[in-house]
């Protein structure tokens, strides 16, 4: 173990936020260590803005809560964490850990349970990567580092502390965190990695809970290296065990999309993390949808039926959260809906919650080749900056185009008489009640359905249970799945 001056690691108090001084200063103050590990020094003295601080400390995290009080809760299972609240800011406080007991780990070798509280040199060696283990000690002004993971540091190179297949063993979602790491510093991995990362050790991750590999996906989407980690994805076998469905192929609007993510994060802008998945399962979704069309199923229910049985497929190896589903879903109706909008409905399609994603996605379809969005990306990127005025005459232009068109598609085809004119939107995508508020059918015994068709053929009119009827009534439940014009 060497100990360094931070000053000569380029680190100083000057760049860290007042939040984990707090946090660094009452452990010690109560008697215990405390040091800042992981992601933030490792950032900082690659002259990275760091993303957080994780403190660790010889505190248990029960003792932890003493310190802190109601700003501290305890968090985790698995993994047990006390988090602690910091003017706006939270904290994890970690436990210097042993290794784990025998019998906490799988028959794999994977890591069940991780709460053997040890020594700093203990917590040291179960950390990943040697780059991730300096300990930053910033009132001493010194770090701890065990392993020389400053040279690791110096000479970009990602190195996992211990035997790679025995890591990789214990937790799989370490293979995930090498590709992230190699391409967000732009480092290069070990060949001791290298020899034993082969796509049949990713098949380990099929042990990993949906849930964990959510979050891991969502901190590859979001890491601001998206373009770069795509090919390592496929070239290592990691894709297959995420997204089993999507071939791992990075096509033109997969590429144009992990470059337009990186952008926005670059300059600060938000991204919706379920954005990217839409983008992934874009095609399965199409090719799902073509599926029921060739079953004769109506184009709504087609799409409303393959955004379920696409995500569904999708949720067994990453889980989609409720949230992230809608949204998916809504942004792929939404493609309908831009591509053949009811005239009277386009100003208020503009102003739609889903409007800016949608037609990001559109005009992302359109950019990587996409013909099939028939110019209507920069149809509506060129509406969003006209006047009223000049949105006025578009429509009408639009409009006189659309009917010029349609007259020419459905030359025989008479229009529906009474055409509803809606200028409402509906939502997107309905999500059912809750149960309870459902409201309940009515039951119709047998005897009084039996009635109401003797009596309607009797009289010669359809009765309400006249299979015509039926037919109609499930266009309504339709319609009920997902609004808005069909093709
Ligand atoms: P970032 O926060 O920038 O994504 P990080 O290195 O801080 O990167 P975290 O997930 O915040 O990553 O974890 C904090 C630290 O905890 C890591 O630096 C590492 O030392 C340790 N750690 C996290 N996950 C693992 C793991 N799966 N196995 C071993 N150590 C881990
Ligand atoms: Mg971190």
């Amino acid at each position: 173990m060497q100990t360094l001056r931070a000053s000569k690691c380029g680190l100083s108090t000057a760049q860290l936020p007042s939040s984990i001084l707090d946090v660094i200063d009452a452990l010690n103050k109560a008697g215990y260590e405390a040091y800042i590990v992981g992601g933030g020094v490792r950032d900082l003295m690659l002259g990275h803005a760091p993303k957080d601080f994780d403190a660790v400390t010889n505190a248990t995290p029960a003792q932890v809560k003493e310190v802190f009080g109601r700003r501290c809760r305890i968090i985790g299972r698995r993994f047990e964490l006390a988090h602690v609240y910091s003017g706006r800011e939270l904290i994890e406080v970690a436990t210097f850990r042993a290794p784990p007991k025998k019998a906490v780990t799988s028959a794999a070798g994977m890591i069940l349970r991780d709460n053997n509280w040890g020594t700093i040199e203990q917590d040291f060696a179960r950390r990943d990567f040697s780059i991730n283990a300096m300990y930053y000690q910033p009132r001493k002004g010194i770090v701890l580092d065990f392993c020389n993971a400053v040279d690791d540091i110096k000479h970009k190179t990602l190195r996992l502390l211990g035997d790679p297949q025995l890591r990789f063993e214990e937790d799989p979602v370490r293979m995930l965190r090498t590709l992230r790491f190699a391409a967000k510093l732009n480092f290069s991995i070990d060949e001791k990695i290298l020899d034993v990362f082969t796509p049949e050790l990713t098949q380990l991750l099929r042990d990993v809970s949906p849930h964990r590999l959510y979050d891991e996906s969502q901190k590859l989407f979001t890491m601001g290296h998206l373009k770069r980690v795509l090919p390592m994805l496929i070239d290592f076998g990691i894709w297959h065990q995420l997204f089993a469905d999507i071939k791992p192929d990075v096509n033109a609007f997969i590429e144009l999309a992990a470059k337009n993510t990186d952008q926005r994060i670059s300059i600060g802008k938000t991204i919706n993390p379920a954005f990217f998945y839409a983008v992934l399962l874009w095609i399965p979704f199409q090719e799902r949808c073509q599926f029921y069309l060739n079953k004769g199923m109506v184009p709504a229910e087609a799409r409303a039926q393959a955004g379920l049985d696409v995500l569904k497929r999708q949720a067994t190896r990453t889980i989609i959260p409720r949230f992230a589903e809608t949204f998916i879903r809504e942004v792929w109706e939404m493609q309908t809906r831009l591509l053949n909008p009811k005239p009277q409905q386009i100003e208020a399609l503009s102003g739609h919650a889903r409007f800016r994603a949608g037609f990001d996605f559109l005009l992302l379809r359109e950019k990587s080749g996409d013909d099939s969005t028939q110019g209507m990306g920069l149809w509506w990127d060129e509406y969003q900056q006209m006047s009223t005025d000049e949105k006025e005459r578009a429509i009408s232009q639009y409009n006189r185009q659309r009917a010029k068109n349609r007259r020419k598609a459905t030359q025989d085809e008479v229009e529906p008489k009474n055409a509803q004119q809606q200028t409402e939107i509906e939502p997107l995508v309905n999500e059912p009640e809750p149960r309870n508020r459902r409201q309940r059918k009515p039951k119709v015994s047998a005897h009084e359905r039996t009635v109401s068709v003797v009596a309607a053929s009797a009289s010669g009119e359809i009765g309400a249970d006249h299979p015509i009827m039926k037919r109609r009534r499930v266009k309504r439940d339709l319609s009920q799945v997902i609004f808005g014009p069909t093709q």
